[in-house]
């Protein structure tokens, strides 16, 4: 990519909208302008969250201007076709969204390219080509948040799979989740005890405290402060959580050999009790020639999908799609 590309860039999540005005250039940072957000207000329908988000595009371009703009980038929840733009599924947090034709429809009524991905994807193509990841060859970049997410970018191209679904981190089993159900249905998998919610279950469950100072619900941040006071239950749940996640990323680091390893989200966030655990996990997993990959923790935060999308559309990161 030689030129300046200007793209409207839009990331779909459960809760808002965010679109932006994403300009990339080889030379220097992503430019992010025009910035806005509106509620998705999910629970309205497939039909109205399109709405939203021509309303978003509309405004961008309001403020923009349309001349040298070459395209739309979304990412979004659910699962999506990267070639067609369609989205093939989404869960009861966005009722309605599966069989939304949402590229065909935005390219439809603006007359301008439109590229859709999901947004795990979306989130790690940012980092791989313009944040942490910057530079490398062959990138895996781990989301740990609510949830847990990967994927795998290697010379910008994303690792699809057969069902889109390659490098789920989330849902591969360890040794201390056994027999603990899963949300996706199986048993065993390390985002039960490494994820968010899994950790406060987990702080839960060994007598930690449900509320805080102040009489709230104790959150994420919380246990990790707990842990570092030296909390007992609170260093056993990120302990808990932080060697399961290492484990898991040492054996993904043996499987895939990337150059580095970028870890982002809300939990990559915890303290030092979670880091060490992570790096005893991850020692304990990792294969000698790979044990010195380096861990990068994520630049981009919440602009990453809107700088993934963007470059989705300047130059696909799907094999197949140019
Ligand atoms: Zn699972």
């Amino acid at each position: 990519m030689d030129e300046v590309k200007r793209v409207v860039a839009v990331d779909v999540g459960g809760t808002k909208v965010a679109a932006a005005l994403v300009t990339l250039t080889d030379a220097g940072e992503p430019a992010i302008e025009h910035f806005g957000k509106a509620p998705t207000e999910a629970k309205l329908g497939g039909a109205h969250v399109l709405e939203v988000i021509v309303g978003q595009v509309e405004r961008v371009l309001g403020e923009a201007g349309a001349d040298g703009v070459c395209g739309i980038g979304v990412s979004t929840g659910g699962v999506v076709d990267p070639l067609t733009g369609d989205i093939t599924y989404a869960n009861d947090m966005m009722p309605g969204w599966g069989g939304t034709h949402l590229g065909a429809e935005l390219e439809a009524r603006f007359g301008l390219k439109a590229r859709v991905m999901n947004d795990v994807h979306a989130h790690a193509l940012g980092e791989a080509r313009w944040g942490a990841g910057r530079g490398a060859e062959s990138v895996f970049v781990c989301a740990v948040g609510t949830g847990i997410g990967g994927a795998f970018v290697e010379r910008g191209h994303l690792l699809l799979g057969a069902h889109g679904a390659a490098t789920n981190i989330g849902h591969v089993t360890c040794a201390d989740a056994r027999g603990i159900p899963c949300q996706c249905g199986a048993v065993g998998h390390v985002e039960t005890i490494a994820a968010g919610p899994g950790i406060l279950e987990r702080y839960l469950e060994l007598g930690g405290a449900k509320t805080d100072e102040k009489g709230a619900p104790v959150d994420g941040a919380y246990v990790s402060r707990a842990a570092e006071a030296g909390d007992a239950a609170a260093v056993a749940a990120e302990e808990r959580s932080g060697r399961a996640l290492g484990e898991v990323l040492g054996n993904m680091v043996n499987l895939f050999d990337p150059e580095c390893v970028v870890l982002s989200g809300s939990v990559a966030k915890c303290g030092p009790v979670w880091h060490r655990a992570l790096r005893a996990g991850w020692d304990g997993a990792v294969m000698p020639p790979q044990a010195h990959t380096p861990v990068r923790d994520g630049q981009l935060g919440d602009n990453a999908p809107l700088v993934g999308a963007a470059e989705n559309l300047a130059r696909s990161a799907y094999v197949g799609l140019e």
